[in-house]
């Protein structure tokens, strides 16, 4: 296995930082995660793209550009020999004394490395997983993709420890989204439910491509809030993340939903993702 740090491709066991970096101090970066299928980069643009907006956000340079970025990203996955999985990037303020102010120099920890799992296939994919309701205890620029994840952390322990396989993340009664994923339902009448982006949702880009999916194959759309109490009662619930594609919900809080099988909307829109993500529109 081979692993990114700073310009350099390394084993994982030579790839170290030092104590002082602010990722570690005070979670000072951000990061992405994009998944492979075939050996390609899925939705890479799109991903770069939400990077460099976090990064503008907290107010670091980028230290790539985005061709060089994805050089580097297609660089690891064929040192790694993955055809299928993801690439998690992280950028950090650096190293420095620990103090909370910007240090004067100093440039970005940036690191990089790949998870191989099998996504299309996953019995996650195929059977649907259980989900938990949890109270949103985050910060309110969850739109920023900050490193800081020990909210998601205690809630998708929650998850597990209940049974189930992900945390919907619940705020003034409505579905903010899950843990690691965005978060949809789908009505009775076969419109499909997402909320709409602001700074209390990550914009998920498997979510937005999904959307753009829907849009072209005439599925109605309702970019609103949603109640735990709606999903209760919907036909059909589903997450989308760019590790998992679209993984049906089968249950939430031990309810079932519609049936308890993965239902057809949500068939439908795997495909449609599978079919962009194998055969990616040439830009
Ligand atoms: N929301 C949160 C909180 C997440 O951590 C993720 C996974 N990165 C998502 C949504 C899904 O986003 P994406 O489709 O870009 O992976």
């Amino acid at each position: 296995r081979i692993v990114f740090l700073n310009g350099s491709f390394l084993p994982p066991e030579e790839a170290k930082v030092p104590i002082m970096d602010r990722g570690f101090l005070f979670a000072d970066g951000v990061y992405e995660g994009v998944g492979v299928l075939d050996g390609r980069l899925i939705d890479n643009e799109a991903h770069l793209e939400r990077l460099e907006r976090s990064l503008r956000e907290i107010r670091i340079d980028n230290p790539y550009s985005r061709n060089e970025w994805t050089r580097l990203e297609q660089e690891l996955v064929r040192r790694n020999g993955m055809t299928e999985g993801f690439v998690y990037l992280q950028v950090t303020r650096g190293v420095a004394e620990r103090d909370f102010f910007f240090p004067q120099e100093g440039k970005p920890t940036v690191m990089m490395f790949t998870q191989t799992k099998s996504i299309a296939n996953a019995p996650a994919a195929k059977n649907g997983i259980s989900v938990i309701t949890v109270p949103d205890q985050r910060w309110e620029r969850r739109d920023i993709k900050s490193i800081a994840l020990l909210a998601q952390v205690l809630a998708k322990q929650a998850a597990k420890e209940a049974g189930a396989q992900e945390a919907w993340m619940v705020e003034n009664g409505y579905v903010t989204e899950g843990g690691s994923s965005s978060g949809f339902i789908v009505t009775k009448a076969g419109s499909i439910v997402v909320r709409p982006l602001s700074h209390a949702i990550l914009p998920g880009i498997t979510r937005q491509s999904l959307l753009r999916l829907s849009k072209e194959d005439g599925v109605t759309l309702e970019e609103r809030l949603f109640t735990v109490e709606e999903a209760y009662g919907a036909a059909e619930a589903f997450l989308t993340s760019a590790s998992n594609f679209v993984v049906p919900i089968v249950s939430i809080d031990g309810r079932p939903i519609g049936d308890g099988k993965p239902g057809p909307i949500t068939r439908r829109l795997q495909e449609l993702y599978l079919q962009m993500a194998r055969e990616p529109a040439i830009a």
